[in-house]
């Protein structure tokens, strides 16, 4: 679960469709209205876009290690740039294509056309129209501008009044304003993290422009499937930055049928196989993570079976609170509070075990607890869409009124249910946001503990 209200994981929104426009172009009629190919509510400019953009190679590139071969590099880039330039939509933007020595099977793209491919994704592709489809998919994040319209949201949610103040207007710096919210710009960045509906949309674009460019439109989707039967542990993380969205196939099938007659259906190329052949005579990638990846941030591989909690506890002096947590849990402390979490515990970037406090200041200056924490839900609610409450129960602790508030949610585990116990209490001038968490069959094995550690809250 993505717990701060300032730091959401995979927010959906509804793509709106709004009217149709009926796209027509020289060499290809539709018979069908087509999808509109066009980017979402967007606070910033297209120059931040590639602002923001830079900012992120800067932090990506100390985290991957970049495959240096010139001729795959090579031929990465012209396949791009050649995707890139059939594109819909506004593509201007200074493209880059890199490849990440890495057999995880992924690929992501920054704002502003910076796009990074994994070696695992050549190595596992069958042909270079499969490989072009996950290309043209990243591409289609970049031209609809997936991850500042996720940040202009969060923007909106958090500070709607700074907005109308022009936050993002000439003279400040927009990666600065970020910052500030408590976006990062790493490979864990919540600008990678797309929602349902981005991931729709960048299909949508893949998959026109694979036809665009005379390939068969079916080879992304295509590979796709072989990610998810193939290659289920390589790919748990290409899934989770790019969830599926539903009917994907049926989706991507009806805009094939509004297509119209294909064009080539060309699906391979000497230039990928031999790079593919050069690839795979390569040594194997480095095994340990390079330098400056910080441990226990998640971006650590699966958190499938993270070690039991150790009945040892430590305290933690925190911002107003002290608890205690299990001495073999890693800490990681952020603006607005902390993260206790056992080595794995944390996936992609969000929490899929253990607990995390944070200082929450609601809108409005007066306030009762159960109205804070039913705003404090609304805003997680934004980044957890699926977020449910289950049950909600009053307690003390330490003498103080507090709320448990028992939720279901997606885990940041794909294709798992998580629950979340979530405390809150008021603190001398904020609440205080105790989660619990584990996915939904792991949750018992570790209730003993959080019950220990809710006993040992103090708080100022
Ligand atoms: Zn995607």
């Amino acid at each position: 679960m993505s717990t701060q209200a300032r730091r959401p994981r995979g927010k959906d929104y509804i793509w709106r469709v709004g009217l149709a426009a009926l796209v027509v172009l020289p060499t290809v009629a539709f018979a069908a209205e087509l999808p509109r190919f066009k980017p979402g509510f967007n606070l910033f400019s297209q120059e931040q876009d590639i602002q923001v953009g830079r900012e992120g190679v800067a932090q990506v590139e100390k985290e991957v290690t970049l495959l240096r071969d010139p001729a795959v590099e090579r031929y990465v880039s012209d396949l791009g740039r050649r995707l890139a330039g059939l594109a819909p939509g506004n593509t201007d933007y200074p493209w880059t294509f890199k490849v990440v020595n890495s057999r995880d099977i992924n690929a992501f793209a920054l704002p502003g056309g910076f796009i990074y491919v994994n070696r695992g994704v050549l190595e596992a592709a069958e042909d270079e129209a499969q490989l072009a489809g996950v290309m043209a998919h990243e591409i289609g994040h970049v031209t609809m501008r997936h991850g500042t319209h996720q940040a202009s949201q969060m923007m909106l949610a958090q500070m709607p009044l700074a907005i109308l103040g022009g936050v993002l207007g000439k003279g400040s710096s927009v990666t600065g304003q970020l910052a500030q919210l408590g976006i990062s710009f790493g490979v864990n960045s919540l600008l990678l993290k797309n929602s349902r509906g981005a991931e729709s949309q960048a299909d949508e674009v893949g998959t026109y422009t694979l036809y665009q460019a005379g390939y068969d439109p079916k080879a992304m989707v295509q590979f796709f499937g072989i990610i998810e039967k193939k290659y289920p542990q390589q790919g748990l993380q290409f899934f989770s930055d790019h969830p599926n969205p539903e009917n994907r196939i049926k989706k991507v099938d009806q805009l094939i049928s509004q297509l119209g007659p294909q064009q080539q259906g060309r699906t391979d190329s000497p230039e990928f196989q031999a790079a593919k052949k050069r690839l795979l005579a390569l040594p194997p990638p480095p095994k340990t993570k390079p330098a400056g990846q910080p441990s226990g941030s998640g971006s650590s591989g699966p958190a499938v079976n993270p070690p039991a909690p150790s009945s040892q506890l430590v305290k933690y002096q925190g911002d107003g609170f002290v608890i205690a947590y299990p001495n073999n849990w890693e800490v990681q402390q952020s603006k607005d509070g902390v993260t206790l979490a056992p080595p794995g515990g944390v996936f992609s970037g969000a929490q899929a075990y253990g607990a995390s406090l944070s200082n929450y200041v609601p809108p409005q200056e007066s306030w009762g607890l159960i109205d804070a924490t039913k705003q404090l839900l609304d805003s997680l609610r934004q980044s957890n869409p699926n977020l449910r409450v289950v049950k909600q129960t009053s307690l003390k602790i330490k003498g103080r009124a507090a709320l448990s508030t028992l939720l279901e949610n997606d885990s940041p585990l794909p294709g798992q249910k998580e629950t979340d116990r979530l405390i809150t209490v008021r603190t001398k001038d904020a609440m205080l946001a105790l989660v619990f968490v584990a996915p939904q069959a792991a949750f018992e094995a570790y209730r003993a503990t959080f019950d220990r550690m809710l006993k040992s809250l103090e708080l100022r």
